[in-house]
């Protein structure tokens, strides 16, 4: 999917009472706001219509629905706009939706301002109409509120269409398992189908045949070149050369189904490495952070989740990544998670240059010791998020943390990692995640926040759980007991 041609459309809501001449100056207003707004965020916005009538309304809703550019609509009343001619098309609407709150001017004009003025510029009377259709019809939608040059307003409006991407980019989501789940795990189980209905992703398997078939066709020269860009990307901390050529000749065979199939997710198992030597370490970690996403064990949630998330990212492939808890450091006012994986860590959250190394890997089915990426990951604010299915429904959770510099260099460590201080606080936290059924998998992103997993899960229709600073597990324990009668009457 390109996600280079996706657009927002600005639809502005007014009605006949005030003239040719207001609406003519409604228009040319919003006409430039859009200009103006397209160049400062991250997607263009394309002004569409000044909407009088239910029916320029129920048309601009269709073509929205049908048109694959349009990932979303933004409304606004410059003047008041009488909310039932609305009704026909919100009821219709498909796309992700923002109710902008704003108005032209930033300041009331002193001497300039009489009824003509009033009428003209009355967001503050439109705005509150246009809501309450929303409100009434109980729309999905998310309200911003503010002065439209303002930066902090821009960026929550750029926030939400990045959430709206994710949403664009999960309903064309395609995963490609090789091999099942992880025998008897139950959180990186799910229905495949009810995650078709409500998010829209294709998950199907292919066999690990298939995989080593493809390798067998990747010629050495294809393998020379993607040496050449392992070797300029990263440092080579081994001898043993040809392991890493086997990882790249798995990288070029996945990458060649993935691409044919059009699936921009994958999963595998060290269950299930059937005529393979080795695990894929460095060619997951290098397809990361190419955009792709990656699961564990078959986990094709988390796999999905981190391609969605990555694309919702700053550029279309931001500092998401697949992450696991692994152990703790509960020495009192120094709590840290360490999250790692058995080797898929992707290199786009390094705080240094990762080296590949080799090394014995006793989980599975290794004939020779998998390379993989060895690096720090890097300081920073950041979110986990875990995809679980409650049956019935599917709940997304979480979590505010800090990353941080490793406390200590962990040299007997073959792995990347990463260190963090979990909110409210590590032992809380993890008694919420726990409460609330949060898988050891997760997606760890740097650039995507709480609220945008807020706004994916409203535009999607599935449970949102935040554990913040403020969260306790009294508080947590409530919003999820009210959350289960909820949603068994939706
Ligand atoms: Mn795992």
């Amino acid at each position: 999917m390109d996600m280079r041609a996706k657009e927002f459309w600005f639809v502005v809501g007014s009605q006949f009472l005030y003239g040719p001449e207001v609406l003519e100056t409604v228009a040319g207003r919003a006409q430039e706001m859009a200009e103006k707004l397209s160049k400062v965020l991250p997607y263009p916005l394309v002004y569409k219509v000044t909407a009088k009538t239910n029916k320029e309304i129920a048309d601009v809703v269709r073509e929205a629905n049908y048109d694959d550019n349009c990932a979303g609509i933004i409304t606004w009343c410059h003047t008041f706009s009488p909310s039932k001619m609305w009704i026909n098309g919100f009821v219709d609407l498909q796309k992700p939706y923002c109710h902008f709150a704003t108005q032209y001017n930033r300041e009331i004009p002193n001497e300039e301002i009489d009824m003509d003025f009033m009428n003209l510029n009355q967001a503050a009377h439109g705005d509150r109409e246009h809501g309450f259709i929303g409100a009434r019809l109980r729309l999905p939608r998310k309200i911003i509120a503010g002065y439209w040059q303002d930066e902090k307003v821009q960026k929550r409006i750029g926030d939400w269409m990045k959430a709206a991407i994710g949403v664009a980019v999960s309903k064309s989501m395609k995963v490609m398992r090789f091999g099942d789940n992880m025998r008897e795990v139950a959180v990186t189980e799910g229905d495949k189908v009810e995650v078709q209905a409500k998010l829209g992703w294709q998950v199907n398997t292919w066999a690990v045949g298939d995989l080593v078939r493809e390798m067998n066709a990747v010629s050495e020269a294809e393998i020379d070149a993607l040496m050449e860009t392992y070797k300029a990307q990263y440092d080579v901390a081994t001898d043993k050369l040809d392991h890493i050529r086997y990882q790249a000749r798995e990288e070029i065979a996945m990458k060649r189904m993935l691409d044919r199939e059009g699936c921009m997710a994958f999963s595998n198992t060290f269950q299930d490495l059937y005529g393979m030597e080795q695990l894929p370490g460095l060619a997951s970690q290098h397809l990361m952070s190419q955009g792709y996403g990656y699961g564990g064990e078959g986990d094709w949630k988390v796999s999905a989740m981190t391609a969605i998330m990555k694309a919702m990212g700053e550029g279309g492939n931001g500092c998401s990544l697949f992450m696991e808890d692994y152990t703790y450091h509960l020495v009192e006012g120094q709590e840290y998670s360490l999250g790692a994986h058995m080797l898929e860590v992707c290199p786009c959250c390094a705080a240094g240059k990762p080296r590949i190394e080799t090394h014995h890997l006793g989980i599975g089915m290794n004939e020779k010791d998998p390379a993989r990426l060895v690096f720090e990951g890097k300081e920073g604010d950041a979110i986990v998020v875990s995809l679980i299915d409650m049956g019935g429904r599917l709940r997304l959770i979480c979590q505010d943390i800090h990353c941080v510099k490793p406390i200590m260099p962990m040299p007997n460590l073959p792995v990347a990692r990463v260190m963090w201080q979990a909110e409210p606080d590590l032992t809380t936290g993890v008694e919420c995640w726990i409460t609330a059924g949060g898988a050891h998998h997760t997606v760890l992103s740097y650039d995507v926040t709480a609220e945008q997993m807020k706004d994916w899960c409203t535009m999607l229709g599935i449970e949102f759980v935040h554990i913040g600073k403020d969260t306790t597990v009294e508080s947590l324990e409530k919003e999820l007991f009210y959350n289960d009668i909820a949603w068994k009457l939706k």
